[in-house]
């Protein structure tokens, strides 16, 4: 072991090895893509590029109240927390903000992360760690924090096709009936923008007794009664044990959160080390978050501005015959399947017409399933999407790419 601890030191000593290196990373950096500036503000005149691809899709990054709440709370309490929640970094605002998150949910308690990434990392560390023995259930497309959290917990798990209950059924009614189980999905697929069937999830949970987490990361804020998600709007709330969400996208500000019984929260905020070994979100950031959801429990402008949107564009591409993966939501992923075309289609859109969508393609997509991630905000308006539309068609047909049969 020593030895060869040596020869790699050795190696990694001689200037070809680092020269070698450095262009591997080059090559995977530049495989990866360039990474635009997208500067958040639309008002006209400062936007560098017109971004239709931003998770805050509401616009609340930008909202007077959760501006003037942020800026307030760095007169009050400065720039930065000044410790992890345990070690004097636990402000009033954080104490609020996990207050209202978990009456927005109408659960017990909430715990806020410093990211949602970190919220899932950290409370499926715990949740499926901590039950010896337990069987987990989780949706082919869950996100990566989800697929972090569930290895880091060590726990035995069953991947089930997308969305697809019969197969999760089948899976839960092979399983020991006295292993406790979880079932982790996500109410809006972030990539697809399709909705997870909740209330069949929701029965089979209760018919093999298992425990339940739902990432509604892409929904709250902007779908159900004052934006508090889908299983809120499907009436299905108190079936899901654990709500998890973000702050970053509906919310327009950043952080995560999970919401649930008090024990659960209890059991997380104790061992869940993305919680305890970090710098707790900044008071600031906090107390605007706590603006923007108390500001999209009362108004609906904003869910109606993004649904309007997103009809507008569903429409559109349909009447252009244009491929794309769901009209259920907001995120609208148009097919593209082909990573040149995906990547020459992304370009030209921003080389062209300065607008910027990410073209989602490999390695993070399977060869042929590669798409451009529409996600029009709040603060486009119906013309804008139109228009967005009409130029995309013009470019579909520029490069020849398959139009959906009619
Ligand atoms: N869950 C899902 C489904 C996501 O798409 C994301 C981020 N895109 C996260 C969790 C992580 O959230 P955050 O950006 O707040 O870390």
């Amino acid at each position: 072991m020593t030895e060869l601890l040596d020869v790699f030191a050795r190696r990694v000593r001689e200037p070809d090895f680092v020269a070698a290196s450095a262009q591997k990373f080059l090559e995977l950096g530049r495989r990866a893509g360039r990474f635009p500036v997208a500067t958040a503000w639309r008002d006209g005149t400062t936007a560098e590029i017109d971004v239709w691809c931003s998770n805050d899709y509401l616009g609340m990054g930008q909202h007077p109240a959760v501006l003037a709440a942020t800026k307030q709370a760095v007169d009050e309490f400065g720039a930065g927390a000044g410790g992890s929640r345990y070690i004097a970094g636990t402000n009033r605002y954080h104490m609020l903000l996990e207050r209202e998150l978990a009456e927005l949910h109408g659960k017990e308690s909430a715990l806020l992360f410093s990211s949602g990434y970190m919220a899932n990392d950290g409370s499926l560390t715990v949740l499926a760690g901590q039950a010896a023995d337990c069987l987990v259930f989780s949706d082919e497309l869950n996100h990566a924090s989800i697929i972090d959290g569930l290895r880091h917990s060590g726990a035995q798990k069953h991947v089930f096709r997308h969305n697809d209950t019969g197969h999760l059924e089948q899976l839960l009614a092979n399983a020991d009936p006295d292993r406790p189980k979880l079932i982790v999905i996500e109410s809006v697929y972030s990539m697809t923008g399709d909705i997870a069937p909740l209330a069949e999830i929701a029965r089979l949970a209760e018919r093999y007794r298992a425990m339940t987490f739902l990432d509604e990361v892409h929904a709250v804020g902007m779908y159900g009664p004052q934006g508090a998600g889908i299983a809120a709007r499907d009436g299905l709330a108190d079936r899901f044990t654990v709500v998890m969400g973000t702050l970053a996208k509906g919310f327009g500000t950043t952080g995560g959160y999970i919401a649930g019984p008090t024990a659960v929260v209890e059991a997380v905020s104790a061992f869940a080390r993305p919680f305890i070994f970090t710098t707790a979100l900044p008071p600031a950031v906090a107390a605007g978050a706590l603006a923007a959801v108390r500001h999209l429990r009362t108004s609906e402008v904003e869910r109606d501005r993004l649904k309007e949107n997103a009809r507008v564009l569903h429409q559109q591409l349909r009447a252009a015959g244009i491929p794309f993966l769901s009209d259920h939501t907001h995120i609208v992923s148009v097919l593209v399947g082909s990573d040149s075309a995906c990547r020459e289609l992304a370009a030209l859109l921003l080389d062209r017409h300065g607008i910027y969508i990410q073209a989602i393609a490999g390695p993070s997509i399977p060869a042929g399933h590669e798409i451009l991630r529409i996600a029009p905000d709040a603060t486009h308006t119906p013309d804008e999407v139109r228009s967005l539309a009409a130029i995309l068609d013009g470019l579909w047909k520029e490069l020849g790419l398959p139009f959906s049969p009619r």
